[in-house]
């Protein structure tokens, strides 16, 4: 094989475990993570430790650096990897190339529907903000990971319900209060969303500010 071809196989292995290291920091460090952070995590992926060492790693997260900045400047060679790349936003912090996942962070989060929407939505902006956590695929997934995709509320699973054509398939609701939701508010998914079914999330909303988890789960008791 050449010399290229092996590269891109490096790349191709390697650039969706980068992205996962600094997706994985948000949830303990919110904010941009910066190149040593990702070599240090990635020297504990036994894979990257065993096949690369860490002068090997260093060069992949430096070619994902490199490429990054290329694709975001328009360069089409590295298209392949697009959908990580324009996943997260670059800086330089103290000297160091840094990333940080873009749309975790409320301000940046799916700016047109903020614009779109908040003509037709009470309590407007912030409102929609808060949705928008509901509907980020990234924060949604980690819900998911974490508390499955069950109802919290109910038990009820779409797959075991209408087999396999729906298997996976439910909602996530976000608990924090409106209130609480400031201008530089990183959504948690541990800490902040519970993946719930249509109904139950149909019932947390129905009084403003939204019924708790455990409120929802009493009515469910009582009736
Ligand atoms: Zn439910
Ligand atoms: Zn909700």
């Amino acid at each position: 094989m050449n010399r290229r071809v092996v590269e891109q196989g490096l790349k191709d292995r390697f650039f969706p475990i980068i992205a996962r290291i600094i997706e994985d920091s948000q949830l303990e460090t919110p904010g941009f993570v910066p190149r040593e952070r990702i070599l240090g995590q990635l020297m504990k992926e036994p894979e990257a430790k065993n096949r690369l060492g860490k002068t090997k790693a260093g060069n992949i997260i430096d070619w994902f650096s490199a490429h990054f900045t290329m694709h975001k400047h328009g360069d089409t060679r590295f298209l392949r990897w697009g959908p990580i790349f324009n996943q997260f936003e670059r800086a330089e912090i103290e000297g160091q190339t840094a990333y940080k996942p873009i749309s975790f962070n409320a301000i940046g989060i799916f700016p047109d529907e903020v614009n779109e929407k908040a003509g037709f939505l009470e309590g407007a902006t912030r409102k929609v903000l808060v949705n928008a956590f509901e509907r980020d695929p990234r924060a949604c997934q980690r819900c998911i990971d974490v508390y499955g995709t069950n109802c919290f509320i109910c038990g009820f699973s779409f797959g075991s319900v209408y087999g396999k054509v729906a298997e996976g398939f439910i909602h996530v609701h976000h608990l924090r209060e409106l209130a609480e939701i400031r201008k530089e508010y990183l959504v948690d998914p541990i800490r902040d969303l519970r993946p719930v079914c249509p109904n139950c999330h149909a019932v947390l909303h129905c009084r403003k500010p939204a019924y708790s988890i455990e409120e929802v789960k009493k009515f469910l008791k009582v009736n």
